[in-house]
């Protein structure tokens, strides 16, 4: 058997048809067909990730590329990515990886668990993140081996997602994943339904809820669009449930859009994705930036009790940590909410994969 192939733990099987639990679409997939996602396909009864260690991304970013601004900043980030994806977003940045067919795309490499964190370690990165399609949910199996590799070897598995996951592998992953940044794409189930067409928003909800409950590191990303999901009382929203169910000292990204894919709307105005993050404060949320707008004051990140800047960034680059040990503020002593030592001055390391 091809070793692109691996069986996918969460299934059931129904006469010659199976069902996947990996995603909360929970496709009933019949005979040589796949999910909706494409990465799952049932070959005479058993359900198999088709796409197992082949990644079409490979690349060692910075971790605020991420974004992950409160965890090791200045640190690097061993960034993976294959293919498909259990959304449509009409405006999917990474369309060409995930909205292809995994066993159609030509552009990929195989790459195991082992060799994964091998090359992460042999580089010095601090992390491993699951990103630019959607790994967590559509390599599943893959991630899953792969975070508990990397773990064993002191290397934090971290989840960039869209937070589409079912209860059943969000609850497998967790024990072996420290963190996510969770991508909140609108407050409605009608953006969800029009735009990514899955029926609800809900799963995406109880994924940041259940990961911040269970001690895991959580930021958020929300995509600022143009009349689709700005509307001051949808940020307001949105802003409570961060507050109310995640906790104020959880990150928030509003990032400026631009256009992709199949969405034509004009890129945000820099002014509305500023409104957002004022909006936010206001509603009670500590650490609130904004995305995509290089050398926005934004970037930065504020003590919610003095107001100096305590990491100062540009673009994904940290210029100044105004932090003593234990990441209290140096102005005031305030303890801010960053885990790991602020580094700056960050250096490609010399070795080449
Ligand atoms: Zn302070």
């Amino acid at each position: 058997m091809s070793s692109n192939l691996k069986r996918v733990s969460l299934q059931r099987k129904m006469n010659n048809k199976v069902q996947c639990f990996v995603c909360p679409r929970k496709c009933v997939i019949p005979p040589n067909s796949y999910g909706l996602c494409r990465s799952k396909k049932n070959l005479d009864g058993t359900l198999y990730e088709v796409n197992y260690g082949l990644v079409s991304s490979v690349a060692l970013d910075p971790i605020e590329k991420k974004p992950f601004y409160h965890f090791y900043p200045g640190s690097w980030s061993y960034s993976i990515g294959t293919v498909g994806c259990n959304l449509k977003c009409e405006h999917c940045q990474n369309w060409q990886i995930s909205q292809a067919e995994p066993e159609r795309f030509l552009y990929l490499s195989k790459l195991s668990p082992a060799e994964a964190v091998a090359q992460a370690k042999q580089i010095g990165a601090r992390s491993i993140a699951f990103t630019y399609n959607e790994p967590t949910v559509v390599s599943f199996e893959w991630v899953l081996e792969t975070a508990k590799l990397a773990k064993r070897e002191g290397i934090s598995p971290l989840s960039v997602t869209n937070g589409y996951i079912s209860e059943e592998a969000l609850e497998e992953l967790l024990p072996h994943l420290e963190g996510a940044n969770v991508d909140v794409k609108a407050f409605s189930d009608d953006f969800y339904r029009g735009i990514c067409k899955v029926p609800s928003m809900e799963p995406v909800k109880r994924t940041a809820e259940v990961l911040k409950k269970r001690g895991k590191l959580v930021e958020i990303t929300y995509l600022i669009i143009p009349t689709l999901n700005d509307d001051e009382e949808e940020i307001r929203k949105f802003s409570r449930w961060v507050l109310n169910e995640l906790g104020p000292d959880v990150p928030v990204h509003f990032s400026r859009y631009h256009p992709m894919y199949k969405m034509r709307i004009k890129a945000t105005p820099p002014e509305t994705v500023r409104r957002a993050r004022k909006l936010a404060i206001e509603e009670g949320l500590k650490y609130v930036y904004t995305g995509n707008l290089v050398g926005d004051d934004g970037e930065n990140t504020f003590c919610p009790n003095c107001g100096r800047v305590v990491v100062r960034r540009y673009g994904f680059e940290v210029l100044k940590c105004n932090l003593t040990e234990g990441n209290r503020c140096k102005y005031c002593g305030e303890k801010i909410d960053i885990i790991g030592r602020c580094e700056i001055e960050r250096r490609w390391p010399s070795i080449v994969l």
